[in-house]
């Protein structure tokens, strides 16, 4: 099968002899299209194209860089909705969703354009007589990125956006279940004026082409979002190699949301429910741990599960879902798992966890809420990635803390509370790279640090001015005049 959509390689569209179908979860008969499978060789190529690339272009002026950057941002915007209905109909967010996501691609691009005229350094006065210090920031050379499914559009954008503003070329493999939005974007920034072999995009197997993008010795850096078990292998492999290679990891999540009993009870059901609900759960900021005061619980319980009821789960691209089908087969199967394992372990399944059938063959599941759930169990321990959560009961606010924090991972956490001296406690002492008050756990801006600690992140945070601390790296010079 000769794919239509190919890999983007020393600025030309090349390879693609092996294709895989990129298949509608809200639709299996619908197949979004046929992509580039990569080899090797194709990486190989790409990364050597990269390094070609790199001396011209790290020398580029800060304003021939923002006017890429913003171009590609001005047609990325233009073309939102049909971005967003593309991600949505490769991934199975609604098309709400699918659009807000795109929307987000393009404002990265143009924050990051405005972040190549803003680069600068420091003069620094010597300990020594006569001597000058300067402070200044090198791109790093060739990035490599891996990207997961489940933001197939903001992901590639907030890696490729901050690399390119500082001077660095780029090999990206974005997740092989949607590779159809990030060869859109590329496309789009490719369009908008970039020196070939700048930005290449092979598309592929983790497995194949992730590890062949590890393994190169000419690559300098890894920007990786994926689950643990994937990151630890890419940490390792930066590590293993010679040279070593700098390394990013952004990866899971076990995201607690605490519901105090002076919680306005409608924002706290609305900010659960988004929390852990929409884009089907699938975000590593999903509050998939409800920790909930005993006084507020049952009227809690049953606030959400009314508001469940009323959310329609259907195909994404159909006017009125609320929520979009799971995005294969695989992740399905993980779901159910998980259902099944609270459930074995004595947590209540209070609602959903169920499949749907709904008018076109697609993975459908009502979102399940357990309850009666301890922080021991599994279901409270272990990412799940779909529309699960579970409520663990608590007696106060200092139970609630031990609780959220007691987790191997700290990427995003949340309080819902009418008290500033709680919200305030909680702020300064949850452990997550993230903190949410009355707000839910996912969804953030795009231009402040995205990231977490413990088992959820490793090395500099993404997004934000804060992102040079991984795209840049410094160099301190001496000069005796
Ligand atoms: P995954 O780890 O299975 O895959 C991520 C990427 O790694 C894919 O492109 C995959 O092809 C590639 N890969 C797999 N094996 C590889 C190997 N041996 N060498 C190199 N690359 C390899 O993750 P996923 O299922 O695509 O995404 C879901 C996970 O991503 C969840 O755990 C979620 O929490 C996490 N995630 C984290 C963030 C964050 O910013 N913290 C954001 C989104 C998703």
């Amino acid at each position: 099968m000769n794919a239509p959509f190919k890999n983007l390689i020393a600025g030309e569209w090349a390879g693609g002899v092996n294709a895989s179908r990129n298949i509608n979860p809200s639709n299996t008969n619908d197949v979004v299209g046929e992509y580039a499978q990569g080899t090797v060789e194709d990486l190989n190529n790409a990364v050597a194209a990269a390094k070609a690339a790199f001396p011209a272009w790290s020398r580029t002026t800060p304003q021939e860089r923002y006017d890429i950057l913003k171009k590609a941002s001005d047609e990325i915007l233009a073309r939102k909705d049909e971005l967003g209905r593309l991600l949505s109909r490769e991934e199975g967010k609604t098309l709400a969703e699918g659009i807000g996501e795109a929307g987000r691609a393009g404002q990265v691009f143009a924050f990051f354009a405005g972040e190549c005229l803003r680069l600068s350094g420091e003069m620094v006065p010597s300990v020594r007589p006569g001597v000058g210090v300067e402070i200044t920031r090198d791109p790093l050379g060739i990035v490599g990125m891996i990207t997961p499914w489940n933001f197939p559009i903001a992901i590639p954008a907030w890696k490729i956006a901050p690399a390119l503003a500082w001077g660095n070329c780029v090999v990206i493999k974005p997740a092989d279940l949607v590779p159809g939005s990030a060869w859109a974007l590329v496309d789009i920034i490719q369009r908008a004026g970039l020196p070939k072999g700048v930005l290449n995009l092979v598309m592929g197997r983790g497995s194949v082409v992730g590890q062949a993008l590890l393994e190169h010795k000419d690559v300098t850096a890894i920007s990786f979002t994926g689950s643990v078990a994937t990151g630890r292998k890419v940490a390792a492999a930066c590590i293993a190699g010679n040279p070593m290679k700098k390394v990013q990891l952004e990866m899971g999540g076990k995201n607690p949301l605490v519901v105090l009993d002076d919680a306005d009870l409608k924002v706290a059901v609305e900010v659960a429910v988004n929390g852990a609900f929409f884009s089907t759960g699938q975000r590593c900021t999903a509050s998939s741990r409800l920790i909930v005061q005993a006084g507020i619980h049952d009227r809690f319980v049953e606030a959400c599960i009314e508001r469940l009821k009323g959310l329609s789960v259907d195909d994404a691209l159909k006017a009125g879902t609320h929520i979009g089908p799971v995005v294969d087969q695989s992740q399905l199967d993980q779901n159910l798992k998980y259902i099944q394992i609270a459930k074995d372990e004595g947590g209540k399944l209070a609602f959903g966890g169920e499949l749907l059938k709904r008018d076109t063959p697609g993975f459908y599941l009502q979102p399940a809420l357990f309850t009666e759930t301890t922080n021991a169990m599994r279901i409270s321990r272990e990412e799940v990635f779909g529309p699960v959560a579970n409520i663990v009961r608590v007696k106060d606010y200092d139970e609630a803390l031990a609780v959220a924090n007691d987790t191997e991972f700290g990427l995003s956490s949340g309080i819902c509370t009418t008290s500033l001296k709680y919200a305030t406690h909680f702020k300064r002492n949850s452990e997550a790279g993230m903190v949410m008050v009355n707000l839910p756990t996912a969804g953030v801006d795009y231009h402040v640090p995205f990231g977490g600690r413990k088992g959820s992140s490793y090395g500099p945070r993404e997004q934000g001015a804060y992102a040079k601390e991984f795209y840049t790296t410094v160099k301190t010079a001496y000069t005796l005049a």
